[in-house]
């Protein structure tokens, strides 16, 4: 049996097309069902539906073989002990750096003084600014991070960017990119050497749908 982790939402929507191309189509509609196991047209394989933050950590500890995941994600998470051997190129975004609309950004982080950042991905952010050598108080949220700057809590966001409305809506403004954003398969390295004939079949379906979606 192989055991796919999946969050629902935007990975999940985006990847339909992925699955069904490897021949797994969910039995149950993961948004209406209550089941966190879900069967699927391929008696091998099950999906399990969890938090997008907690898909690395149940396929790190095996609870899963193979998961789907954001980059953001993944750069935040320990990834001992997992292999990431396709960009899917979906679900594309970036993470960035965003300020109030009249916030100087080249005055705010040389003035020598310490800059409040709100984010979900503190490690990244820590490891951003440290290579910058601006110092920073870290401010942990779980989401709606442009809020943050408005009640006047922190002086930046470090938060993932699609079209940029979001941040309009907020009058907030992108200063700076940390990494662009997609995402990526994960495996089980010590599942891949067990279910090798079964794990590799799917990595290679992953692979050449990913290969035509990319063709222009
Ligand atoms: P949770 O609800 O468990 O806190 P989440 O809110 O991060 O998780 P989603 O909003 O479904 O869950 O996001 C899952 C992943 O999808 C993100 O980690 C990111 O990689 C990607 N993603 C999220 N929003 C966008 C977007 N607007 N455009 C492109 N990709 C996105
Ligand atoms: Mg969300």
């Amino acid at each position: 049996m192989i055991t796919f982790a999946l969050s629902k939402g935007r990975i999940l929507d985006d990847t339909r097309p992925l699955l069904s191309a490897a021949g797994i189509e969910l039995a149950d509609d993961p948004d209406t069902s209550r089941k966190l196991i879900l069967a699927t047209s391929r008696p091998d394989v099950r999906i399990v539906i969890v938090r997008a933050s907690d898909v690395p950590t149940y396929v790190r500890q095996g609870g899963a073989d193979l998961g789907l995941s954001g980059k953001d994600v993944l750069m935040e998470a320990d990834t001992e002990g997992l292999y990431e051997p396709l960009d899917l190129g979906i679900a594309a975004c970036r993470l960035a750096v965003a300020v109030p609309e009249a916030t100087d950004y080249a005055a705010l982080i040389r003035r020598g003084r310490r800059v409040r950042v709100a984010t979900k991905y503190v490690q990244t952010a820590r490891a951003h600014f440290g290579l910058k050598g601006v110092h920073v108080d870290l401010i942990k949220l779980y989401g709606s991070m442009e809020l943050a700057p408005l009640v006047g809590m922190a002086d930046a966001i470090v938060d993932i960017v699609s079209t940029g409305g979001t941040l309009r809506a907020n009058r907030l403004r992108e200063v700076e990119v940390i990494a662009p954003i997609t995402a990526r398969l994960i495996v089980n390295q010590a599942a891949l050497k067990t279910k090798r004939d079964a794990i590799l079949p799917i990595i290679d379906s992953f692979a050449r749908t990913v290969a035509t979606l990319a063709r222009p």
